[in-house]
């Protein structure tokens, strides 16, 4: 794809017109079609992951996209690297660009951590998730998700429920959904809501007035891990935001849910809701090994 950027820091760094053909990509890569996508098996480049915090989604599916694709596929382990011995960020990418690895997937707690390299990158970087900023390539497949589900964001109300002020996932799936059409409701107690929005966007502490209002509930995870002030409201969660099947069966409209994951099961949505058809969690787990291998396709087909 033309000009698809080096470093994709955020999802501002792409064009509607680029999003759009990364939804094409991946559609057609899941129906398998045989594009041209996949790398020659005589020139098959390194993708190299590097998490400098947890995740379960984002790494596997980036490793499984890359070597569906041909690529060959490297687990830079953090916690055994030089890393630890005091070396840069930017040094260890200067030595994995030296060593032949031609793009890396990076995150980190560190909100823009990643913006330092936009002027001089050393390598194509991703940004798997950094800090409380962006998260491009989650808010990519959930993008495509919705459009797999026949649910073309144009005109169409989205309750964002959970830890949005915390939230990466919201920031970058905000961006994409206003992007093409859609109005926002963030909905949570007022901890976990931003002190101002912009836009398309309001805010409400009622979960019935977002459920009333919304076509499609996006759940997200109270981010514990990025709390430092006190949290009253972790006890009462479940009772006032949390969803179950039996409040979901209640509803005029039957809304999906869609969530990024990890679900803390019991707190935001109840293990019986997880596994009803209102639950479209394991859509966006398979639809993220498609979205993952157009977006490394597009980065090293620069
Ligand atoms: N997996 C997502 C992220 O890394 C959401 C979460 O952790 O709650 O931001």
């Amino acid at each position: 794809m033309s000009g698809f950027p080096k470093i994709l820091e955020s999802t501002q760094d792409l064009s509607k017109g680029q999003i759009s053909t990364l939804i094409s990509m991946a559609k057609s890569l899941k129906e398998g079609q045989n594009t041209p996508f996949f790398f020659d098996q005589d020139k098959r480049p390194f993708l190299a992951t590097l998490f400098l915090e947890n995740s379960t989604r984002t790494k596997t599916s980036f490793a499984i996209a890359a070597q569906k694709l041909g690529a060959h596929y490297i687990d830079f382990d953090v916690s055994t690297s030089s890393l630890k011995k005091g070396e840069s960020l930017e040094e260890t990418l200067l030595t994995l660009k030296y060593q032949g690895v031609n793009a890396c997937v990076i995150r980190t707690p560190n909100s823009g951590e990643l913006a330092q390299f936009k002027k001089d990158p050393p390598l194509c970087i991703i940004n798997g998730g950094d800090g409380t900023n962006q998260h491009p390539t989650q808010a990519l497949l959930d993008l495509f998700t919705l459009y797999e589900l026949g649910l073309d964001p144009q005109g169409k109300t989205f309750a964002i429920i959970g830890d949005i002020a915390h939230s990466r996932v919201a920031s970058s799936l905000v961006d994409l959904l206003t992007r093409f059409g859609g109005k926002i409701v963030f909905c949570g107690p007022k901890e976990c809501l931003p002190k101002s929005v912009s836009g398309p966007v309001m805010l409400t502490e009622s979960l019935d007035e977002a459920l009333e209002l919304c076509d499609v509930i996006y759940t997200l995870r109270i981010q514990k891990e990025r709390h430092t002030g006190p949290t009253p409201y972790y006890d009462s969660y479940h009772k006032l935001y949390g969803l179950n099947l039996q409040k979901m069966q209640g509803l005029k409209k039957a809304p999906v849910i869609l969530h990024p994951g990890p679900v803390n099961i019991g707190v935001e949505l109840s293990k019986d809701l997880v596994r009803s058809p209102f639950y479209k969690g394991y859509e966006q787990v398979i639809n993220s090994i498609y979205m993952r291998m157009a977006i490394i396709s597009a980065t090293l087909g620069n």
